[in-house]
């Protein structure tokens, strides 16, 4: 049994979180969609490394996945994300029900121009409108903290940075590194999907990526042979559906003229059922 305190509705998480900020705790805010592993342990621990009152929250937003996804069947299990939760270091888990999140149907969207239609947008058209949504409501629920998102959702990332500016929400977001597999395969809750086979053949996209990496730190500067160099790799495996191979700018996910500056290289693809996506960052 785990001890910790879990909250499902929205006015029971406002008043404990105003009440320990007005005792002068700082918030610490950790937003999942649940099925708990190391790399969201890790978005835990650095939050309650740094803010007095950590508060996760599990939710399976519907207004992010089109329909055809994986909505209905996205994994979960409640105890064991408890549990994770607690070990890391986490105070409150914030847990609603669709019906808490979304009364009624949501007639309001946030929409991030510019950073959310190409990448995986391209695929999934409406998905981060869904995410900033959430993300915006969810803020609103939280209030002032520290905000932690992984790396591994590069472009995510940067839709929820810009998000957050633009409308000046008062939360500070922190980016967090991509936690891997030993043999580099980043952590997904979508891996459970993977069959033994596709998961052997899964870390080829790290390989893509350190491939790219390794064109640039030899001098390549041309984007579009170190993207080739990346699709080159990912289609040594025959189980792989390449969707991107692409060289951008880390800030406005653009790709540059020339390989220069803070850089982002970004896969992705489909794996047997799911799509998988990696990325990696190289300064040049
Ligand atoms: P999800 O539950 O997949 O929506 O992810 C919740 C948060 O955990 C997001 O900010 C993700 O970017 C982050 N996350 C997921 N996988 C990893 C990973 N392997 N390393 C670091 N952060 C991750």
């Amino acid at each position: 049994m785990t001890g910790i305190e879990t909250i499902t509705d929205i006015g029971s998480l406002r008043a404990r979180l105003d009440a320990g900020r007005a005792s002068g705790r700082r918030v610490g805010f950790v937003p999942t969609m649940g099925y708990l592993h190391a790399g969201h342990g890790s978005l835990i621990e650095s939050s309650a490394a740094a803010d007095d009152l950590t508060v996760v929250s599990i939710f399976v937003n519907p207004l992010q996945f089109a329909a055809g996804e994986d909505l209905d069947s996205y994994p979960s299990d409640l105890p064991s994300d408890l549990a994770l939760a607690e070990a890391a270091g986490a105070d409150v888990v914030f847990h609603p029900s669709v019906d808490e999140m979304y009364p009624r149907a949501v007639v309001t969207s946030v929409s991030v121009a510019g950073l959310s239609e190409r990448l995986e947008g391209a695929s999934r058209p409406t998905h981060f409108a869904g995410v900033a949504t959430v993300v915006a409501k969810l803020f609103a629920i939280v209030g002032p903290c520290r905000a932690y998102f992984g790396e591994k959702d590069f472009q995510q990332l940067a839709v929820i940075r810009r998000m957050t500016d633009d409308l000046s929400i008062p939360v500070e977001v922190v980016g967090c590194p991509i936690v891997r597999e030993a043999d580099g395969l980043a952590r997904s809750s979508r891996n459970v999907y993977l069959s033994a086979v596709e998961r052997a053949a899964a870390p080829v996209f790290h390989r893509a990526l350190v491939a790219g990496r390794d064109a640039i730190r030899a001098g390549e500067r041309s984007p579009e042979a170190v993207e080739a160099v990346m699709a080159g790799v990912l289609a040594t495996e025959p189980l792989v559906q390449p969707d991107y191979t692409v060289v951008v700018d880390a800030e406005n996910l653009q790709r540059p003229d020339t390989v220069t500056g803070d850089l982002r290289l970004l896969v992705a693809g489909r794996l047997g059922r799911p799509r998988l996506l990696d990325n990696l960052g190289v300064t040049v």
